[in-house]
């Protein structure tokens, strides 16, 4: 009997039993195909059940996978998710997987001659017949097949017919961008010199290898013309040696080579000392604070290495950014092949080569976002988070969870440290730490002891008389700019708003131009010359009149990159000047085009979202200007002021990170904010003992868990009765067991986007002081007692730690 989980929202597994012909294929991680119900399904094996169920159970009918999809050491894990997020296991393991995954399907099948014999002599079935004549053209992978025969071919049958000799199954890789390409090295073997002497020239080259031993044969090109002729005689008389080696290309284009581990400082030996110690002892979690270009990389790559030397493989986990991230790019440089990456980047077939490399274990170093938490390695030795903070490691539909949190629990289970890196750790990370639950790290100092930028903060209450946006790129500014520009520096300009306008009003009777799905009111995009939504997308046109008295007059408030652009150009005409953000970099390509021409300094000023905040590193930029820091501040959401900080510290990181000092100007209306004031020092712990007070105040996280209750529905009537019901249900729930006295329940209200893509929306927030409570009352609550999640259109679903509160 095994227990297998039917990707279905049902919250339990179910026990089959399995045909004596095909128990040789059943192992955990492979597909079956089931009985269920009227219908035939296919389900994940978890692993052999012990304990016979009451009711009468029925067989497998079919295994689709010739091997497993995850390792069995997964499966807890999997269990653990599906119980904490009150989510379907089955659709647990589902979105684990990269979607599209099917290695039956990469098979590749060839009929043989003798297959073509039989066939031709009608000794086979029906089936079979039509399965090799279809071959008869040529090899076909299964999917294709399938696709030609329009059905599912069992594994069985594949096995008989290639046991008999009929057909050939070779697994096919699929070839795509990450074709590996070679370059040569010379690596020198010996500086004995022989009798008959050296010409001056190949003594230059032992010199040169000597110090860069191993060099790419262009490289030595460089240094000496000729090296090509006289490395092949090295190579002869033993000297040296020519090896083939791997190169990668960043998304520039450009060769990533071998890189050599440099000297550790004092403070990251003592970080790596302190975690391999730890390492193969049990599970163990740091949480490594390291103020921006201290060295935080270096370490990861030394402890990856410690990882490799017992045998462990390894997991790094990097926020979702449109590219791939730098930390991606020098892994690759230290551990070439040994890296595995899965990101939104790749091609499903370039991803599912990625993913059976990781299960494979050919590639023992898995790097990816978010849904790389769930890479299909065997006994991780360590598993890194990058930017612990950032918001994007946790997924906002379907299966709501935390790649950071799950990182965690994925380490405990696996008995791995886990180590969360951050220049602004999480609020709820450092209470860890104060809990002694993670163990802290601290880098305190940037390598070659580079100072981090100096903050101004330039009050924009002084400038309120003024009119439009010279409001918002102030004197100070202005002059901090001038002064880069004259030094050929350059410059980022940072506002959290993308497009021109961000609240067109209407200078007749007032009312805001406001979508017509949504709750919001439209931006106006100059370039696109529309009016735009940014939560549907819907637009209209440029030149629409007010849609309550039908003025063609529209006032242009609010703020938006496109805005302070144009202002920017009318400011410095002379200055090149870029922008980017999400409709900047649309266009396929658009991103790495501005990032290079960065690079490249052919940009003077670039204008920009988050998207410039995150990782990239460009020594050249000298002043970073943040237009209004509290932009964020004012959401309705009791992480704004942890949002803000970490953002504008982490866009203050930017400056200064080549040779020349950093300097930041950062415009607010709150100068006195905490927040603000926090991010000025750069320092998390200044920002973290005055939030953690408004917290416990409020018992906010980390002080209780949070679950947020969604109501949606089209009907405006119906979703509201919809949420009074599940309110009902709430209350009613909370009576009945003395522990549920605890829990807080706030709401039902209307959200504060009251209207999204034409769906009304409601919401619960249910307070607890911890976590296992806070699942039983849910489950209680909204999954038992007959309350239906899906009833007339209208929809509740639960997000456990949610984000987003709007
Ligand atoms: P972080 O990840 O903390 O921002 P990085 O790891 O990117 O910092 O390090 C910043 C720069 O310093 C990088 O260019 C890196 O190659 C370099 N670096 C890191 N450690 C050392 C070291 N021990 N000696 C010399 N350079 C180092
Ligand atoms: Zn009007
Ligand atoms: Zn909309």
């Amino acid at each position: 009997m095994i227990e297998v989980a039917v990707p279905v929202p049902v919250f339990n597994t179910y026990t089959y039993g399995v045909p004596k012909d095909l128990a040789d294929d059943v192992v955990p991680g492979v597909r079956v195909l089931i009985p269920f119900g009227k219908r035939k399904l296919a389900g994940y094996v978890l692993g052999s059940q012990t304990v016979k169920p009451a009711v009468r159970i029925m067989d497998i009918l079919e295994v689709i996978d010739p091997c497993p999809l995850f390792p069995d050491t997964m499966v807890p894990f999997f269990r653990w998710m599906a119980r904490y997020y009150i989510h379907p296991i089955g659709e647990v393991i589902s979105e684990a997987l990269p979607s599209g995954i099917n290695p039956a399907e990469m098979t590749e099948f060839t009929c043989n001659d003798s297959g073509r014999e039989v066939c031709e002599e009608n000794k086979v079935s029906g089936r079979e017949k039509s399965i090799l004549s279809a071959l008869f053209p040529g090899p076909m992978r299964k999917d294709a097949l399938c696709r030609a025969l329009s059905c599912e071919i069992p594994v069985r049958m594949i096995r008989k017919m290639e046991q008999n000799g009929w057909i050939r199954c070779e697994k096919k890789m699929v070839k795509g961008r990450t074709r590996v390409l070679t370059e040569r090295y010379a690596c020198l073997l010996s500086t004995a010199i022989p009798e008959s002497g050296l010409s001056a020239v190949k003594q230059d080259i032992l010199d040169f290898l000597a110090k860069n031993s191993p060099v790419p044969v262009s490289d030595l090109k460089q240094v000496v013309k000729t090296a090509a002729t006289h490395i092949r005689h090295l190579e002869k008389i033993g000297l040296v040696r020519i090896i083939e080696k791997p190169v990668y290309r960043d998304p520039f284009g450009e060769k990533v080579l071998p890189d050599t581990p440099p000297e550790l400082t004092l403070e990251q030996k003592l970080v790596v000392r302190n975690v391999s110690r730890a390492m193969g002892e049990g599970f163990c979690a740091y949480l490594l604070a390291g103020v921006t270009g201290s060295g935080k990389t270096e370490v990861y790559m030394r402890l990856a290495d410690e990882a490799l030397k017992r045998d462990k493989s390894v997991l790094v986990l990097v926020p979702e950014i449109a590219l791939i991230s730098e930390v991606e790019r020098r892994f690759r440089a230290r551990f070439g092949e040994c890296v595995a990456v899965l990101h939104s980047g790749l091609s499903a077939g370039e991803r599912h080569d990625q993913w059976l490399r990781i299960a494979s274990g050919a590639a023992p170093i898995a790097i990816g976002a978010r849904s790389a938490v769930f890479a299909p390695l065997m006994d991780p030795g360590i598993i890194i988070v990058d930017e612990e903070h950032d918001t994007s490691y946790k997924q906002e539909n379907r299966l709501r969870y935390n790649a950071r949190d799950m990182a965690v629990v994925r380490a405990k289970l696996a008995g791995a440290v886990v180590l969360l890196g951050s220049a602004t750790p999480s609020i709820q990370s450092v209470h860890n730490v104060l809990g002694k639950k993670y163990i802290e790290l601290n880098l305190t100092k940037r390598i070659h002891s580079r100072a981090l930028p100096e903050v101004e903060v330039v009050d924009l209450r002084k400038y309120k008389a003024k009119r439009g946006v010279d409001r918002f790129i102030t004197p100070e500014l202005h002059q901090a700019a001038t002064e880069a520009l004259g030094r050929g520096e350059q410059i980022l300009l940072f506002l959290n708003r993308r497009g021109f306008a961000t609240y067109p009003v209407c200078a007749q009777c007032g009312q805001p131009l406001k979508c017509r799905h949504c709750d919001i009111t439209l931006t106006l995009h100059k370039k696109a010359n529309i009016y735009k939504c940014h939560m549907c997308g819907y637009f209209k046109a440029a030149t629409s009149l007010c849609e309550n008295c039908g003025s063609p007059s529209i006032k242009q408030l609010g703020l938006g990159t496109e805005k302070i652009e144009a202002a920017a150009q009318k400011l410095f005409p002379q200055a090149r000047i870029a922008r980017l953000d999400r409709d900047s970099t649309a266009k396929k390509g658009a991103l790495i085009k501005t990032l290079k021409s960065l690079r490249n300094r052919e940009i003077d000023i670039l204008v920009g979202t988050q998207m410039v905040a995150k990782g990239h590193d460009f020594p050249n930029i000298t002043v970073v200007g943040i237009i209004c820091a509290d932009s964020s501040l004012s959401f309705p959401d009791f992480r704004a002021g942890e949002l803000t900080f970490q953002v504008l510290a982490q866009v203050a990181g930017r400056a200064g990170r080549g040779e020349r000092p950093g300097r930041v100007i950062l415009q607010t209306y709150s100068p006195d904010h905490f927040a603000i004031e926090s991010a000025k020092k750069q320092d998390f712990m200044c920002f973290f003992n005055q939030e953690i007070g408004f917290r416990r105040a409020l018992s906010y996280p980390p002080f209780s868990r949070l679950a947020q209750v969604r109501i949606s529905g089209r009907d405006k009537t119906k979703t509201a009765r919809g949420a009074t019901e599940a309110g009902l249900f709430c209350h009613r729930s909370q009576k009945q067991d003395q522990e549920f006295k605890l829990i807080e329940i706030l709401g039902p209200i209307e959200a504060p986007i009251t209207k999204i893509a034409g769906s009304y929306r409601w919401q619960i927030l249910v307070k607890a002081p911890g976590a296992d409570i806070l699942r039983r009352f849910l489950t209680e609550a909204l999954f038992k007692n007959g309350f239906s999640q899906k009833k007339g259109g209208v929809l509740v679903d639960v997000d456990i730690d949610p984000f987003y509160l709007m």
